[in-house]
């Protein structure tokens, strides 16, 4: 949670964004930033509203704005149970509708309209209606970083925080063929993870009849995260090379050949925790670049690799500026069909009984 008072006047903002940023944002991009910092602040204040921060969001807004921060799980259970009036969801747009399907009396902004996601794009209603077609009988899990009309034909949902147990309980319960969509590389990942047989759903069918009928076998889809799918093997060994003794963390929407490589995978709520729990020389994260800053300043007592480039296009529309003007017209407003709302809500809901 952010440590800076909604109350907190200008130059209390000033010197807390430039303690918490030092080294991680030039003082004068903290200038240029402050006030509309904290002009968002006195607003959310007077318009009972709570603004929450994906970890993804770029270092100047997370420490400055958010009243929660987290993954898109964590901050869909906060948006479940807040009491303001309004939730200014900084993340990108499928978080926005998570939160709307958990808490559809609250007005529910995304401050851009652009903030989509590959892996959310990746897959359609159609799409999963033509699987559960092919594969009749099978039970289909889909990925949170999805849009609502595709939850709505799921049966149930998962996180990367928590797709092992869903698979397991699945698995558990005697399901012999589970779609798992919409990410290639998190759907591979997790089943070499749990030892379950993997293949993509556009497989030869002989590849299917190997698999026998009385086994589980995790069926998967060709989407994938437009950032985690850049990692490679040489960005693993690069890092090894300069950092011995560095504790490499990737996220498992990363190809499986790195996951291999790497110390530990992870979603981001696990890389947060293991970099505040866990002594190291020094971490590595094989994520979204914002995350490292972001970790950085919030745990300057730890040494976090700042190799990586890669940034979200879609969580880097989210701006300060935006989310003031978000405020200020009160847009971009989540808005979803009841019926589809309802339908994607089940998903969930036997999701978080799993947790
Ligand atoms: S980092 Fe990947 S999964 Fe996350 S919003 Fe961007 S494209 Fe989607």
């Amino acid at each position: 949670m952010n440590t800076l008072s909604a109350q907190a006047g200008l130059d209390e903002t000033r010197k807390f964004m430039k303690e918490r940023l030092q080294g991680i944002v030039p003082d004068i991009e903290i200038e240029a930033k402050v006030e509309i910092a904290h002009e968002i602040n006195r607003l959310k204040h007077e318009m009972n509203a709570v603004i929450l921060g994906h970890n993804y969001m770029e270092p100047a807004l997370y420490h400055s704005i958010p009243d929660y921060t987290g993954d898109s799980l964590q901050l869909s259970s906060i948006a479940a149970k807040t009491t303001a009036d309004i939730i200014v969801f900084c993340g990108v747009w499928f978080m926005g509708e998570t939160a709307k399907i958990l808490n559809p009396q609250k007005t529910v902004l995304v401050p851009s309209e652009k903030a989509g996601c590959s892996l959310a794009e990746g897959i359609s209603a159609d799409d999963i209606r033509a699987l559960k077609a092919k594969f009749p009988g099978a039970v289909v899990v889909t990925y949170v970083n999805t849009y609502a009309t595709s939850k709505a034909e799921s049966d149930y949902c998962c996180t990367s925080g928590n797709a092992d147990k869903v698979l397991s309980k699945l698995v558990e319960d005697g399901h012999k063929r589970i779609i798992f969509l919409p990410d290639a590389y998190l759907a591979e990942n997790t089943a070499t993870q749990l030892g379950l047989p993997f293949l993509d759903s556009e497989a030869d069918q002989k590849a299917f009849d190997a698999v026998p009928a009385d086994q589980p076998l995790v069926i998967g889809w060709h989407a994938k995260c437009e950032v985690h799918e850049l990692f490679t093997t040489e960005d693993v060994a690069n890092i090894r090379k300069q950092y011995q003794d560095a504790v490499i963390l990737a996220h498992p929407e990363c190809p499986p050949e790195v996951i291999q490589l790497v110390d530990k995978s992870g979603s981001t709520k696990a890389m947060v925790d293991y970099v505040r729990d866990k002594d190291a020389p020094w971490y590595a994260l094989l994520t979204e670049c914002s995350m490292g800053d972001n970790l950085a300043a919030e745990f300057p007592h730890r040494r976090l690799v700042r190799a990586c480039t890669l940034r979200c296009k879609h969580m880097n529309y989210i701006t300060l500026e935006d989310t003031l003007a978000a405020l200020k017209q009160c847009q971009y407003q989540v808005h979803l069909d009841e019926t589809i709302r309802q339908q994607a809500l089940l998903p969930i809901q036997r999701m978080l009984a799993i947790q």
